[in-house]
């Protein structure tokens, strides 16, 4: 892939203070185009600006979009890195093959990404618990209110600084688990990272917000009884001495942060289990007090401790509020290889 560099003749200040999420975006953006008859071409990288789009194409209309969120870590060394992103290029292609979107070469994805961090290598922060958010997104653009499968798509990243999750250290969330609406179904879209799926959780998102709850905890579409994830992460639980997590069922999303999660608790000698996971379990644990700690995992927060859970108009207390002690282990683990403040024995960081 040969990517053009069109470098901006106006770059802005970069922030250093209060970054947020998602709120600052850098000077440079990556694009490429698709067309059915000649594959991707024009892969370039220009300054940041908006984009023109007809008013009919087909992501305004019928929600054909899939998307990705990794970080590059400025690590004590000045050098930036990257976790797992082959990760990342493998699960677009999946949720693109979902969508019918065209698939993109998992070297060249990777590539991509690599070429915009260099070129807006600047705005990588470099205080621990900072980093630089990458945002690949990839939509249908057919110039068309005709429901036909996509010929033309577009693919872009953009950048966006962001700061710490835990600015005060870490705080367990209040969590609400959703009784009525249901997120996705197994044969439907959970599995993939499409903004169809956010579309469908935005009404119980704001109920729980209203309530005073951060997130909310899904239940499968079927039974609404086994539990699935947390609005952007995936869930972990410690019952009795167990960890356990809800297995990859295809309605809920395979987290890398969840899969790494896995790995280093099993490298660290901790039995861990992928397994369904019912809401009568876990209420019963809550009563008795063996659920011993509870914690979601997503590349945005790595992990967050779960203080408080809402179910049928009753709210549980997890571990006195306070972060327990694997959860704190596996967010030591997992940032410290990510800022390369320790060594990465399993080969997941890449330098740029
Ligand atoms: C992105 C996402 C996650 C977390 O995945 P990571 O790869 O760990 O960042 C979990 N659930 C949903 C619905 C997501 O969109």
């Amino acid at each position: 892939m040969n990517i053009s560099i069109t470098k901006t003749t106006s770059p802005k200040t970069i922030p250093t203070e209060n970054l947020g999420f998602g709120q600052h975006f850098t000077d440079h953006m990556f694009l490429m185009d698709y067309d059915r008859a000649t594959g991707w071409s024009n892969a370039r990288i220009v300054p940041f600006d908006r984009i023109s789009m007809h008013p009919a194409a087909t992501v305004f209309h019928y929600g054909s979009e899939v998307f990705e969120g990794l970080k590059a870590y400025r690590r004590e060394d000045g050098k930036v890195q990257l976790f797992r992103p082959y990760e990342n290029a493998k699960r677009i292609n999946s949720s693109a093959e979902r969508i019918r979107l065209p698939l993109i070469d998992e070297e060249d994805f990777v590539a991509a990404i690599k070429a915009l961090v260099e070129v807006d290598e600047k705005w990588v922060p470099s205080k621990f618990g900072e980093s630089l958010y990458i945002r690949p997104f990839l939509f249908g653009n057919d110039e068309t209110l005709g429901v036909h499968s996509i010929k033309k798509a577009t693919f872009m990243i953009i950048l966006s600084p962001s700061g710490s999750y835990y600015p005060e250290g870490i705080n367990p969330v209040k969590i609400m688990i959703e009784k009525d609406d249901v997120r996705a179904v197994k044969g439907g879209t959970g599995y993939t990272k499409c903004g169809g799926n956010y579309a469908a959780a935005n009404r119980a998102g704001e109920n729980a917000e209203k309530k005073g709850y951060t997130q909310v905890l899904w239940l499968d579409g079927i039974y609404r009884k086994y539990i699935e994830e947390v609005g952007a992460m995936n869930v972990m639980f410690k019952i009795n001495g167990e960890i356990v997590t809800p297995e990859l069922s295809g309605s809920i999303l395979p987290g890398i942060t969840r899969k790494s999660c896995i790995e280093v608790l099993r490298s660290e000698g901790y039995k861990v289990s992928e397994r369904l996971i019912s809401i009568d379990e876990l209420v019963e644990a809550m009563k008795n007090g063996t659920l011993e700690e509870a914690w979601g995992c997503g590349t945005a927060a790595v992990v967050s401790p779960i203080g408080k859970l809402y179910y049928d108009g009753t709210e549980y207390e997890v571990n006195n509020n306070q972060i327990g002690e694997v959860t704190q282990k596996l967010y030591d683990l997992l940032t410290g290889i990510q800022w390369g403040k320790l060594e990465d024995k399993f080969d997941w960081t890449i330098e740029i």
